[in-house]
């Protein structure tokens, strides 16, 4: 890759600023001074120093946002709405990163986001059955009929039989707290399975991706690069 984009990408500032570190003679690459960003670098094979510290290069990027709402989980969006990508800073920004899958915009949570496409690809298949849990506020009082029929399969409006989901209770009142967990990721899935047996979603948190679980001390909007054991879980 570019020498520019590398040092750019590893939180060198703009291409303007590398250009004028290299300008510099401040970066080196096997030990000779390199001015000019356009020559091609191996990464991992090259030796690159800047002020002579070696620059270790990272090529994907893992996050774990807690989603606050009013954001789209996108990286960009056709009617200027902001994006979960919008709200990371530049150092982060400059990885491209992308949410892995959805939440809708009101929809809080945990939300991964990555420049690892082999590693989305993964999370998404629907055949990886891979387990979502969200808490659920819900209008109307959640019965054992509920837990029974989301464990069974509901119908949703567009004829879709949904595969077996966990649903617990946690409280039974006018307004029901209770946490679901599905292996899916149809549009609007949680909502709409409620819609299913005739109850609404007042409010949607994601708290866990499998073993991975929504680390509570960030708040809403924050996020923090994922540490080695969440990584080597989902790797
Ligand atoms: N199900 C929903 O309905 N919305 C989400 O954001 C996630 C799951």
């Amino acid at each position: 890759m570019r020498l520019d984009k590398l040092l750019s990408n590893m939180g060198y500032g703009s291409r303007k600023d590398v250009k004028s570190i290299l300008k510099k003679k401040d970066v080196t690459v096997n030990d000779k001074i390199v001015k000019d960003g356009s020559i091609h670098v191996e990464p991992n094979k090259d030796v690159i120093k800047v002020k002579n510290e070696i620059v270790e290069y990272q090529e994907y990027i893992y996050l774990m946002m807690n989603k606050p709402p009013g954001v789209i989980s996108a990286t960009e969006d056709n009617r200027g709405q902001k994006t979960v990508v919008d709200i990371l800073p530049d150092t982060f920004q400059l990885f491209n990163p992308f949410p892995v899958g959805r939440l809708d915009k009101d929809t809080e949570g945990l939300l991964l986001l990555t420049n690892d496409g082999k590693l989305a690809h993964q999370l998404l298949s629907p055949k990886k059955d891979f387990e979502k849990t969200y808490y659920a506020e819900i209008e109307g009082t959640v019965t054992e009929d509920d837990i029974n029929a989301f464990r069974d399969g509901v119908i949703l409006d567009d004829g879709y039989k949904t595969k077996p989901a966990k649903l617990t209770i946690l409280l039974s009142e006018q307004t029901s707290k209770v946490e679901i967990t599905i292996t899916e990721g149809k549009f609007h899935q949680v909502k709409r399975m409620f819609r299913a047996v005739n109850k609404k979603v007042k409010y949607l948190k994601r708290v866990s991706m499998g073993e991975l679980q929504l680390d509570e001390s960030l708040k809403l909007g924050e996020f923090r690069e994922l540490y080695k054991n969440e990584l080597d879980y989902l790797l």
